[in-house]
This record gives C-alpha cells, sequence and structure tokens, in this order.
C-alpha cells in the first residue's frame, strides 16, 4: 500500500489557507495546519477533523518550524494580506515573508518536500502595464503603506528561487490576484467583506476614490483548482492565478446591492495612498500549463459570498 501523502500549510487557518486545507484532505492528504492566529481563525478550520487526517498547530512560521515524520509538501501562505492587516502588523509581514519563508523553505529541503510559495498580484505594484504578464517587473512603492507587504513577496520571491538553484528545492512561486469567498473577516477592511456587509446592514457603501479603479475578482474554489493543480504540477512558476475579467470597484459595489436586494446606496470615500489603479491577471501561462481557467461567474461567486455573509453575520449580531 503506498503511504498517505502529507501537506504542510501555513497561514493554514486563514481564508484561502483553509479552504486550501480542505481540498488538500478531500484528495487525500493528511493536512498539518500551522497558523499564529494573527489573521487566521480557528473556526475556519474547526470543521476540518472530521474531514480526514488533519492536525492544527498554533505556531509562528518566523520561529521556526519543525515538523515530526513525512512531509511531501510544503505551501507557504502565511501573511497577513488585506491592506489594513499589513498596514497594523507591518514587521510581522515583513518578518514572515522573509524569516518565515526561510523556515518553510528550509522545512521543505529537510523533507524533500514540493513548495510551494503564495505571492501575489501586489508584486507588481500600481502597475504600467495591463493585464500583467509574468514578464513583468512591477512598478512599487516600497516606501509607501503598501511596501511591507509587496517587499516581503517580492523578497520571497527571490529567496524561493535562491532555494531552487542552491539547494534543489522543488519549488513553485504562485502569485494571487484578489480572491473572494465564505470566510474572509468581515472586518478585514477589503472591498467584498467591506461591501456585502455594509448592503446586509443597509449602510452606505464606501466605494474609494471614484471607483474608477479595476480589480479581477476570482472564486475562493477557482483559485484553490489552480493551486492545488501547480502543486502537483513541476513547475516553478513565477505563475499568475487569477479571474481575468476584470471589475470596476463601483460596479462591484452597484453588483452587490443589487444581489443582496439592498436598499443601500455608494457613498464615496478617500482613496487609500499607492491604491493601484488597474490590477488584471494575464493567465496565459495557466492556461497553457496547467489547463487551469476560472469557471464561477462574479455574481454566482457573489451569490454564494452573501449568502455566507448573512449566516454569520446573523450569528455573530442575533438581532
Ligand atoms: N475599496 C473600496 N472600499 C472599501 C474597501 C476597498 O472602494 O471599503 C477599494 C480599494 O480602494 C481598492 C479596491 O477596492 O481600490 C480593492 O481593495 P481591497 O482592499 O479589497 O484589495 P486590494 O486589491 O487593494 O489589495
Amino acid at each position: 500500500m503506498t503511504r498517505r501523502r502529507r501537506a504542510v500549510v501555513t497561514g493554514g487557518a486563514g481564508f484561502l489557507g483553509s479552504h486550501l486545507c480542505e481540498r488538500l484532505l478531500a484528495e487525500g492528504y493528511a493536512v498539518v495546519c500551522l497558523d499564529n492566529l494573527s489573521t487566521g481563525q480557528e473556526d475556519n478550520v474547526s470543521h476540518l477533523p472530521q474531514r480526514g487526517p488533519f492536525e492544527f498547530v498554533r505556531a509562528d512560521a518566523t520561529t521556526g518550524i519543525r515538523i515530526a515524520g513525512a512531509v511531501d509538501a510544503v505551501l507557504h501562505f502565511a501573511s497577513p494580506a488585506a491592506p489594513a492587516d499589513y498596514g497594523r502588523l507591518p514587521i510581522e509581514t515583513l518578518k514572515v515573508g522573509s524569516i518565515g519563508t526561510l523556515n518553510a523553505l528550509e522545512l521543505a529541503r529537510e523533507h524533500r518536500a514540493r513548495f510551494v510559495l503564495a505571492s501575489t498580484s501586489e508584486v507588481y505594484g500600481d502597475p504600467l502595464v495591463n493585464p500583467q504578464p509574468e514578464s513583468y517587473w512591477g512598478h512599487v512603492n516600497q516606501v509607501g503603506p503598501r511596501g511591507v507587504y509587496d517587499e516581503a513577496k517580492r523578497f520571497a520571491e527571490a529567496l524561493t528561487v535562491a532555494y531552487r538553484q542552491r539547494h534543489g528545492v522543488d519549488t513553485a512561486v504562485l502569485r494571487l490576484f484578489n480572491t473572494f469567498g465564505p470566510r474572509m473577516r468581515p472586518d478585514d477592511g477589503r472591498a467584498v467583506p467591506a461591501f456585502v456587509q455594509q448592503a446586509l446592514l443597509g449602510e452606505p457603501l464606501t466605494v474609494a476614490g471614484d471607483g474608477r479603479q479595476t480589480r479581477s475578482m476570482c472564486y475562493v474554489d477557482d483559485l484553490v483548482e489552480g493551486v492545488f493543480r501547480l502543486l502537483r504540477s513541476d513547475h516553478p512558476g513565477p505563475m499568475n492565478l487569477g479571474n481575468p475579467h476584470e471589475t470596476r470597484i463601483v460596479d462591484l459595489a452597484r453588483r452587490i446591492i443589487e444581489l443582496t436586494g439592498s436598499r443601500s446606496t455608494v457613498t464615496l470615500v478617500p482613496r487609500p495612498v499607492d491604491d493601484p489603479r488597474v490590477r488584471c491577471p494575464d493567465i496565459t501561462l495557466a492556461r497553457t500549463v496547467l489547463r487551469w481557467e476560472p469557471t464561477v461567474e462574479l455574481s454566482q461567486g457573489l451569490h454564494r459570498t452573501i449568502a455566507w455573509f448573512r449566516l454569520h453575520l446573523n450569528r455573530r449580531a442575533p438581532r
């Protein structure tokens, strides 16, 4: 009988990490979820022990990672990722992207495991090229409010490439674009959870600037499918994963008002410093190598997300 594969997911109790742990269990992996719960929540994974061999370890990826037994895959997803979170946790963000990535790479090296780095479209900064192909070097302000996240991930990418070259670790760099779905924290300040919550509570939707800046929103199940395919390939990346359908933020707000049936209106608020004007992935590489592309329409994904938030908000504030 062949041994069950075993994966370590850092940041496994976060929004993306928890969906990823769930998928790995469904694929027959044993999963070790490592999280310091700085932005993740144990609630996100409390249902997972029923889904298969699942272990939750409350630990910080920056203070060293030791795992007993075999490890076949290390997926490094630990990091604050919402602008409000990394704004609040700037040093922690730089540490988990640098020291945390070093520790996760050492773990992969020690166990001869495949390593997947969750990097980000933020490495492109406020891009001067749209859509962004992997070959674009980006336009990043390293001393602006987003610099801590952007530079942490850029460093993490460089370190990952160095471990591949110097130590022969089987690495992959993936660049995630905006992703949404159930388990986003209602208070993380990002557009989808903020707008959904505001619409459900009948409050005005806080659209930043004139709302003409764009994002390309990928439903979490599509994203996780792409991550899993990259894990099972031997491609080193960097590879963009995201939805190539670009939406203006004001249109996203209007769509959420429509789908919730809310009487909320849109209110314009100041635009954050260095807020990227456009963001859209060129996914030619993922289409070609992984034969992957998103399949969930924006409305369909929003519909599922709204249903989850309705339940969640009612539980938190039973009024
Ligand atoms: N945004 C907004 N209102 C909010 C939160 C965000 O208009 O309440 C805008 C934000 O300025 C940005 C876009 O929505 O232009 C996406 O922001 P988010 O924080 O979700 O993710 P980002 O792509 O900036 O990391």
